[in-house]
């Protein structure tokens, strides 16, 4: 049975003060605290376990090889990929897409080809495309969200025409909640022959997820949103799409023989993954997705709508909150602006010394604050850890903004 006090418990920076009040993480969006037992984890790994990954036939490196490519199965596992060998470990989302940018579709694309990418995308899923219009003449196509802040999949779907060679869209806004219904749109790209790429940065932490099921070509994930340490992450590649990638980094363990005139490449997926790799942060993540699923992934998804249902009632209770985005399929992010003079910044300011961790600005969204013309928004974010007491000290605290600043 999910029982969040007990929960809470397994991180112990939320019984932590801050100024002078008990901590209240709300900003999971950016990053997630981690539990103690991948804590516990980095610290056995470094301190008992600890060497180069692949290399050593010595029993330190073959315990640090084994928990490291134990990882690729775990995460196959949590996003039903049909194979292990369709994980690629990286540092992140970040990495993931920047890859299938350089190793995908840079060698496949070419001036007047087309990309489309919804207007909700994060910088991580919208600069990478404009390196390819700036290096090759690549034209991104944006489909917007409506006033509600839904994505119309069929729209995506109208936007692809003869030269789009990717689709690439995000499973969950990081601003709005919005959660996308990438399924319809694989399935009607793939219907116009159309690969589809996901940002799963903000969906992963909150539902349970199949990348079979929902059919994507490459399914980004980020470990430190998914109570893991940071630089670690993965992502998912169809089995066609590996064999038509291309080397992306060149350096060790992405070889099979080197001469002086000539190179061959290790099988997939090591053939994307050169260089030693941030071996203690994945063995971390690993840990953080054992924990996740045991816990649950729709015990987690259960107790965040309740908190996202009494969340919504009670910011429906402040007439002068307006939460940016409506969906019905909204989860457990809520961004908003007050009403008055104050800046997201200010509103964050006095939520801090409330003890209160938002994250205030534009969210690596700019194209999407632009649409919905707004200069910068205040980001409450949950986790599997928060609860409705936090929701109050939260209206509490704006409640007291609203005071000062109307
Ligand atoms: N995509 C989305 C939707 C995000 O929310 C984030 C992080 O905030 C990213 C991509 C980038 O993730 P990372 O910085 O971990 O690579």
């Amino acid at each position: 049975m999910f029982d969040v006090l007990k929960i809470r418990e397994d991180f112990s920076i939320l019984g932590r003060q801050v100024n002078g009040k008990p901590l209240v993480y709300l900003d999971n969006g950016a990053s997630a605290q981690k539990p103690q037992v991948v804590i516990d984890a980095i610290n056995t790994a470094y301190a008992e376990e600890y060497a180069n990954v692949h290399r050593g036939l010595h029993l330190l490196s073959s315990i640090a090889t084994e928990k490291y490519e134990g990882v690729r199965a775990k995460i196959a596992r949590f996003l039903n990929a049909a194979s292990e060998d369709n994980i690629i470990l990286n540092s992140g989302t970040t990495e993931g897409i920047n890859m299938v940018s350089y190793a995908w579709a840079a060698p496949r694309m070419q001036a007047g080809d087309e990309i489309v990418l919804s207007i909700m995308e994060h910088h991580a899923n919208i600069v990478p495309w404009h390196f390819l219009r700036e290096r090759l003449g690549v034209v991104i196509k944006w489909v917007d969200v409506d006033a509600k802040g839904d994505l119309d999949p069929e729209a995506v779907i109208a936007a692809i025409g003869p030269k789009t060679k990717l689709v690439a869209v995000t499973h969950m806004s990081n601003v709005l909640g919005t959660v996308v219904d990438v399924k319809t749109i694989c399935a009607g790209a793939h219907a116009k022959g159309v690969p589809v790429l996901v940002d799963g940065s903000q969906s992963t932490v909150h539902m349970p997820v199949d990348v079979t099921d929902i059919g994507a070509d490459f399914y980004a994930i980020t470990g430190h949103k998914l109570y893991g340490p940071s630089g670690s992450g993965a992502i998912y590649v169809a089995a066609d799409r590996m064999t038509e990638m291309r080397p992306f980094m060149g350096g060790g363990d992405m070889i099979r023989e080197v001469t002086r005139d000539t190179v061959t490449y290790n099988d997939a997926p090591m053939k994307f993954e050169a260089g030693t790799p941030g071996i203690v942060q994945t063995i971390g993540l690993g840990v953080a997705l054992d924990y996740m699923m045991d816990v649950g992934m729709g015990a987690i998804a259960a107790h965040e709508a309740d908190l996202c249902r009494y969340a919504r009632g009670r910011l429906d209770g402040l007439n002068w909150v307006n939460v940016q985005g409506q969906s019905a399929t909204k989860g457990a992010i809520f961004s908003f602006t007050i009403d008055g003079a104050a800046h997201a910044h200010d509103i964050s300011t006095v939520l801090d010394k409330k003890g209160v961790a938002v994250r205030a600005g534009t969210h690596c969204a700019m194209p999407l604050m632009d649409h919905m013309g707004v200069g910068a928004t205040c980001r409450a974010s949950f986790g599997m850890y928060n609860t409705t007491d936090e929701v109050d000290v939260l209206i509490d605290a704006l409640e007291l903004c609203h005071d000062l600043f109307a």
